[in-house]
């Protein structure tokens, strides 16, 4: 199919208003902002809570608050972070889906410096226990990847059964103590995957631009949101998610695709839990 899926990330763990005033914090602006970019072509949103003070947070009632709103309003599809707090416990880290039961929800495939300043952790029992969860309650893991050993783990929990194929990858360039935001290595991580798996790809800062093109020049399908770059353009904070996303879709139309839907989303995806 020659259709490419944009996601939405649309907060993060981050950014904050004064960082970019149109960042969505709380439930309501979330769920506005994700009807906005369902709008605009984003198939799936990809999803942080923060607390009452903006911090990340995975309290499982800002989740279902916010999923709640989304789901009456529009079929996008919802990828719940499991990795909104450096802090968070697993079994926090996964009750939101079991309760939830998101049609997607990240995967982080091995444990990082975070930022220069922290550990981002994921220990080889919590993702055993996580990627056998997601299996049994139809979650499908978005691999994310921010180095090649990260890809080498995740075929390791394929092989193991852990995971389950196709995987879906996610390249995450550009985050501070993971691989840099260029072309060569967005085409270097593109090569290592079996080809019956799909993937895509976002570059953090100032390589969000190379990274969507290449992305779409290589086929894969593309992110954008305020979770990976604030900035439009140099010195031009974006206005809104929209705008990231009616950009992408203005790239795949170019180059002759089309954009996904959420249904054709989840048949590209394999999708599972499609009632929420
Ligand atoms: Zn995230």
């Amino acid at each position: 199919m020659d259709k490419t899926i944009i996601t939405v990330a649309p907060t993060g763990a981050w950014p904050t208003k004064e960082n970019n005033p149109a960042v969505p914090m709380t439930p309501q602006e979330i769920a506005d902002d994700v009807y906005e970019c369902w709008q605009a072509g984003a198939a799936i949103a990809h999803l942080h809570m923060r607390d009452d003070e903006g911090k990340g947070t995975m309290n499982k009632e800002k989740f279902r608050e916010t999923v709640e709103l989304i789901r009456s309003k529009c079929d996008i599809i919802l990828n719940l972070t499991t990795s909104g707090d450096l802090h968070a416990t697993d079994e926090t880290r996964m009750a939101h889906l079991i309760e939830l039961r998101p049609e997607m929800a990240s995967y982080d495939a091995g444990t990082m410096n975070w930022a220069h300043s922290g550990i981002f952790m994921n220990h080889p029992l919590f993702l055993e226990k996580l990627g056998k969860t997601m299996q049994e309650i139809n979650v499908k893991p978005e691999i994310e990847v921010f180095d090649a050993g990260m890809f080498y783990n995740a075929m390791y929990y394929l092989k193991k059964g852990v995971l389950t194929g196709p995987l879906h990858f996610q390249f995450v360039l550009g985050a501070p103590g993971g691989t840099a935001a260029t072309v060569e290595n967005l085409v270097y991580l593109k090569s290592l995957i079996p080809n019956d798996c799909t993937w895509s790809a976002f570059g953090i800062g100032a390589g969000h631009m190379p990274i969507l093109y290449a992305t779409l020049a290589l086929g894969g399908h593309v992110r954008v949101g305020m979770e990976d770059n604030v900035y439009y353009a140099k010195n031009r904070l974006a206005k809104s998610n929209a705008e990231f996303v009616a950009r992408a879709g203005r790239l795949i139309r170019e180059i002759n695709k089309e954009i996904a839907t959420p249904d054709e989303a989840r048949q590209i995806l394999g999708l599972k839990n499609r009632a929420g």
